[in-house]
């Protein structure tokens, strides 16, 4: 984080702005808004300026005296050295300064912001790049309308209501959630507030201030967090607690809420944080303290994901739970590395099969999985490779058929490694492919290095 994102609080007092031309107008005009008082010194001072109310000109060049009773200070004037003058000396005094469009003169930076008042959204690029911040600006516009000024001010009016009538804090959290994201927020965000109203006190009646604890169980997808579904996202920023274990990707992690609790369940090839049984009464455990619980799983949580054990200790302990389904990694790992897995000309069908060994071996129908016109796509194969390759040919697949490995598809890390049956066990050896590692069998793979010059993804 290069700056700490605050907000001041400007009412009444007073603030400096040196420079009485356009940006020390628009300067001025922001500060006004949050309702400072603000003291202008320039040699010449825009008229409109100098006349709104709450600005008191002062018509001169800048001199220290000008500091006196200021909270804050802005630099806009169009002189470096002055500026430079300005900053040094606020900074002297601990006075907080910004320099217009200079951040390393700057003590606090402006940024860009969405006033939907009482919610205010504002970002920065720390001065790097004011496109950046102004494209995202405009993006936020569009799906923050201004009816949400309407609704932060329905909910600061109910605050004390609420507060006193739902007095469990965790309680009056998910009250206000339901409340701001359901059919309340609706009726404000459409201009009704009587409604609003009525509803609102309706929920109020029924409340019971018991907390319930529920499971979600939300497919994370392979990798990269663009590939979350709008329903994982939602239930991640809502739960309190998050299980997660290492084929969840960082950046994914970092899109729960902040303040949740985050638990490490681990799952390494043979090294296992937590036993799959441990996890599942962890679950159970969490759900009836109360706590809204996101178990997050790498790809679907019903693809060699064990998702379906979990619901079931859920059941049978009566824990409401959602199953969230994800973009399994073979099929992330198929768009990214441009290796579509039914391709007409290569594959009629494709199946899904875990190389997990089992006391060294690999108990798979290997008749079925030789077949012609066929995808197969071996999920924990790796450390079974030499022995996939083998039993493939021993029961019949030619040994020059295109085989791929895709390390950590979809994420920056993405690479993907091809030989022949026979030739890439030992590639394999040579380039110790990083897990999570998917391996692809059939013609469809030869597609890859025609499809993935293209692919805009393709690290
Ligand atoms: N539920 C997961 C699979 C869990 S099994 C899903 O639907 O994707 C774990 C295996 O998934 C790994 O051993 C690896 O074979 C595969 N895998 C998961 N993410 C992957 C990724 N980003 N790249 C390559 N393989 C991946």
């Amino acid at each position: 984080m290069d700056y700490l994102p605050a907000f001041h609080n400007v009412k009444g007092k007073l603030c400096l702005v040196v420079g009485g031309g356009e940006v020390g107008t628009r300067k001025a005009g922001v500060l006004l808004e949050a309702g400072a008082l603000v003291r202008v010194v320039a040699p010449e001072i825009e008229k409109e300026l100098a006349e709104r109310r709450g600005v008191t000109p002062i018509v001169a060049r800048f001199e220290p005296g000008h500091f006196e009773g200021a909270m804050l200070v802005v630099a806009a004037t169009n002189d470096r050295e002055v500026n430079k003058t300005i900053s040094a000396l606020a900074q002297a005094q601990n006075l907080p300064v910004n320099v217009v469009d200079d951040p390393e003169l700057c003590s606090f930076i402006m940024p860009a912001f969405l006033d939907r008042s009482p919610l205010m959204i504002a970002f920065s690029s720390g001065g790097g790049s004011p496109v950046l911040t102004r494209m995202m600006r405009g993006k936020l516009e569009t799906i923050i309308p201004q009816n949400y000024a309407r609704l932060g001010a329905f909910a600061v009016r109910f605050r004390e209501l609420v507060k006193q009538r739902v007095t469990n804090p965790p309680k009056r959290r998910i009250f206000w959630e339901n409340a701001l994201d359901g059919l309340v927020a609706e009726k404000v965000l459409a201009g009704d507030e009587v409604a609003g109203e009525k509803l609102l006190k309706q929920m109020l009646d029924e409340e019971d201030n018991v907390l319930h604890g529920e499971v979600y169980l939300v497919g994370a997808g392979p990798g990269d967090p663009d590939l979350l579904t709008f329903r994982a996202l939602r239930l991640m920023q809502k739960a309190d607690v998050v299980v997660y274990d290492n084929l969840v990707s960082k950046p994914i992690v970092d899109m729960t809420r902040r303040d949740a609790q985050r638990i490490f369940v681990g799952k390494e090839r043979a090294n296992h944080t937590m036993r799959q049984e441990d996890i599942n009464v962890l679950l159970v455990r969490l759900a009836k303290e109360g706590k809204r619980v996101v178990r997050l799983k790498g790809g679907d949580p019903f693809m060699f994901g064990r998702g379906g054990e979990e619901i079931e200790t859920l059941t049978a302990e009566g824990i409401p739970f959602q199953v969230v389904p994800g973009i399994t990694a073979a099929l992330g790992v198929a768009a990214y590395a441009g290796i579509p897995l039914t391709h007409r000309d290569y594959a009629q069908s494709c199946m899904f099969v875990t190389g997990h060994l089992k006391d060294g071996t690999m108990d798979l129908d290997w008749d079925a999985l030789v077949r012609p016109n066929q995808t197969v796509v071996v999920y924990m194969g790796l450390h079974g490779l030499v022995t996939l390759c083998t039993q493939l040919i021993a029961h019949g697949m030619p040994e020059t058929t295109p085989i791929a490995i895709v390390q950590q598809g979809t994420t920056p890390n993405q690479r993907v490694i091809t030989g022949t049956l026979s030739t890439l066990p030992g590639i394999a050896e040579r380039e110790k492919p990083q897990a999570p590692t998917l391996i692809i069998v059939g013609g469809v793979v030869t597609l890859h290095e025609k499809l993935t010059w293209f692919h805009p993804q393709n690290p």
